[in-house]
């Protein structure tokens, strides 16, 4: 029989985590022709999310889990699931239930009848979202989506069934700053999208706030496009253009009426106008040496601090 590896990132899931197992289970008694295996990745929970998975794992074999030594982030945990997945087909899950499960058969159904690689979710409603967060999610795809090779779909979850082979191209990437979105529609492959309606959290709280989703997001930006870069080089010329016909007026108007001393409130503006500019540009200079310089250090992606994963295969 294949085997369907399911991976779940799990911070502070406690109130979720028994949710989840019972949805899932019933999903994998309707799909009896697969074998399963649930991958809990705890990313450093401070809560009983180890404890509740390790029970779980006592009583049904089919349940695997690793911890981290800290929280690394959804990326990591995701790169770890995948890392030490052993199924046919990965999927990939939220322990909130927000990603519901009777997706799944449809989601094979794309892969094995249809014949595509990947069968992906993005829902269509943003329901239950403050408005803001919306907003700021929408302007965010628009951009991503101009400056960069990688396609990402607005509305988008990492909810995704792929084949092994997408799977291990996933893990030939090894970058540190992980923007899976970004990879999972930079490598390619054929995708499904199935739609859904947003579904509220079973339990417990999101663990993104409005800032971590914006660092999340110029993380995005930085991984897979180079355009900020360019922005400068634009701005340079522009104001170099500026410049040049400035002194020309200059002159001319110098020469035919004279010189009468005024003007110095627009300089000042002009200076810090350009000043800010000039910083801006560091800036984002710096944004792109600072993930280059994590990437050159070429530390591991997470850390282990305990798991099932291979302890039976040894006894
Ligand atoms: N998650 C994680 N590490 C983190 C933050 C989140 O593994 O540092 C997991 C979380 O447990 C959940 C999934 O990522 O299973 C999505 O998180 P959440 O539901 O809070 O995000 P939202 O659905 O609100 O975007
Ligand atoms: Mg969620």
């Amino acid at each position: 029989m294949e085997l369907i590896s399911v991976i779940v990132p799990c911070y502070n899931e406690e109130e979720a985590i028994p949710f989840f197992y019972k949805e899932m289970d019933r999903v994998s008694k309707l799909m009896n022709e697969f074998d399963f295996e649930f991958i809990f990745v705890d990313d450093g929970s401070k809560d009983s999310t180890l404890e509740i998975a390790k029970k779980l794992a006592q009583q049904d074999g089919r349940v695997k889990y690793i911890s981290f030594s800290r929280n690394f982030g959804k990326e990591a945990a995701i790169y770890a699931g995948f890392d030490l997945s052993n199924g046919d087909y990965c999927v990939l899950m939220d322990a909130d239930l927000q990603d519901p499960p009777a997706l799944l058969p449809e989601m094979m159904n794309a892969i094995q009848n249809e014949g595509y690689d990947s069968a992906a979710t993005r829902r269509v409603t943003r329901k239950g979202e403050p408005p803001i967060r919306s907003f700021f999610a929408r302007q965010f795809y628009k951009i991503i989506n101009q400056i960069s090779d990688a396609d990402i779909v607005d509305g988008a979850r990492d909810y995704r069934l792929m084949t092994r082979k997408m799977v291990d191209t996933i893990l030939d990437m090894k970058e540190y700053n992980r923007f899976s979105k970004g990879i999972f529609g930079w490598i390619g492959y054929d995708t499904k999208w199935i739609e859904f309606e947003n579904v509220e959290r079973v339990a417990g709280e999101t663990k993104w706030s409005f800032w971590k989703l914006f660092k999340y997001s110029l993380e995005g930006i930085t991984a897979f496009s180079v355009v900020p870069l360019q922005i400068a080089s634009i701005f340079g010329i522009i104001f170099s253009l500026i410049a040049f016909i400035m002194i020309v007026v200059i002159i001319i108007r110098t020469l035919i009426f004279g010189d009468p001393v005024s003007g110095w409130p627009s300089l000042v503006c002009i200076i810090m106008l350009i000043g800010g500019i000039q910083l801006l540009s560091i800036g984002i200079l710096g944004q792109y040496l600072s993930k280059t310089y994590l990437e050159t250090k070429r530390r591991p992606i997470y850390i282990e601090k305990e798991t099932n994963i291979g302890v039976q295969d040894e006894e």
